[in-house]
């Protein structure tokens, strides 16, 4: 059977560096990302690997996420919880005191009865999600008329991995909102909600811009998915940490054939041995989530072993008889031969394959 192997000694090291980056007098600010089965690398095994880091705030996308680690986080914020309907998980998510919704419209607040526990989002310039910063005033009187629970405010930076000024300029646009924030906050006598807008590389960008801030303006979250997984998609002169992958698949053999020089493999028989050659099918295909090789793609095993195109829905064929290959010890190669960025390498791999902490 194939299985992910869980790298906790990666793990940790990039939690490490992560956090001497941000520095030690800003390590309650790190929150990791476990949304979409914590980028398919297996929900409840990453929950607890950061339990162990004392990681006490994380972000999953679903009331159902959010259930399965109830009880091993202080704060769970769900990114997105009308993305699954289940009313009951609803219900038990509302009864939970330490599970908080974000809430990215007007007409989004009016879902929710009173004392829910929400954190309200604001477009600062993707254009993506959140209500916008003119809005705010109105949403502070449903906040305030619906008796709802204001935990926090934030925002998404859309510009971390680039150069050039929108970073810039979409800080500023959220510097605006927490100041409109606090002034309505005194206005309706609310608590100062907590304030957070980046993800990985943004984070790791504009640590020393926070903390430049006023400390009742400053960030007091961080929300760190990919970095954590190992991977980081900005250009390395932004914070050169070396952060490894955490999660490697590896497959088993089903079957070997000693093949002549000519012969034909799979599908289509697309892929033609150049000479004699053992070849054998290991038990991981594009029905496991992996992406399908198609002709001409070239990807390797890590031991060196070319895979031949191509994939099948359960298996893939593969130079060699070894008894069992790391298929994926980095998604870079895989994410570039698919013209894609190794998120949705990883984010595909389906849940059902086992993980290995190791
Ligand atoms: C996924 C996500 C993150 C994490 O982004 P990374 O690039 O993986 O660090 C942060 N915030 C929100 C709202 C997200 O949806």
């Amino acid at each position: 059977m194939a299985y992910l192997q869980i790298n906790s000694q990666h793990f940790f090291s990039n939690y490490h560096q992560i956090a001497q980056f941000i520095g030690q007098e800003n390590i309650h600010k790190i929150a990791i990302v476990l949304k979409d089965n914590a980028y398919g690398h297996g929900l409840k095994e990453m929950a607890q690997l950061a339990k162990e880091a004392k990681i006490t705030t994380c972000f999953v996308k679903n009331t159902k996420e959010a259930l399965e680690i109830a009880a091993m986080f202080r704060h769970i914020t769900i990114l997105y919880p009308q993305s699954l309907e289940d009313k009951e998980a609803l219900q038990q998510c509302l009864k939970q005191d330490n599970i908080y919704f974000c809430v990215a419209s007007l007409e989004a607040l009016k879902l929710y009865p009173k004392q829910t526990k929400i954190e309200l989002e604001i477009n600062s310039g993707m254009n993506r999600n959140g209500i916008q910063a003119q809005q705010l005033q109105e949403a502070f009187e449903i906040i305030n008329k619906r008796e709802l629970e204001l935990i926090g405010v934030f925002s998404h930076n859309g510009f971390g991995d680039d150069f050039g000024s929108e970073f810039y300029t979409q800080n500023n646009e959220f510097l605006m909102v927490k100041k409109k924030v606090l002034e309505l906050c005194n206005q309706y006598s609310f608590k100062k909600p907590r304030f957070h807008f980046f993800s990985s590389s943004g984070a790791l960008r504009a640590v020393r811009y926070n903390e430049s801030l006023p400390l009742e303006l400053q960030d007091d979250l961080f929300r760190i998915g990919i970095a954590f997984y190992g991977y980081l998609c900005q250009d390395i002169r932004f914070c050169g940490l070396n952060v490894k992958p955490i999660a490697s698949l590896w497959a088993r053999k089903i079957s070997t054939y000693f093949l002549k020089k000519g012969s034909r493999i799979g599908y289509g028989g697309v892929s033609e041995t150049k000479e004699d050659t053992l070849v054998s099918s290991y038990d991981v295909g594009y029905g496991d989530g992996l992406f399908r090789l198609r002709e001409g793609m070239e990807l390797k095993t890590k031991e060196g072993f070319k895979i031949y195109p191509r994939s099948s829905m359960d298996c893939l064929s593969i130079q060699g008889d070894r008894e069992e290959l790391c298929i994926i010890e980095d998604a870079n190669p895989w994410a570039e031969a698919f013209g894609t960025i190794p998120y949705e390498i990883l984010v595909h791999l389906q849940p059902t394959i086992p993980k290995k902490i190791v």
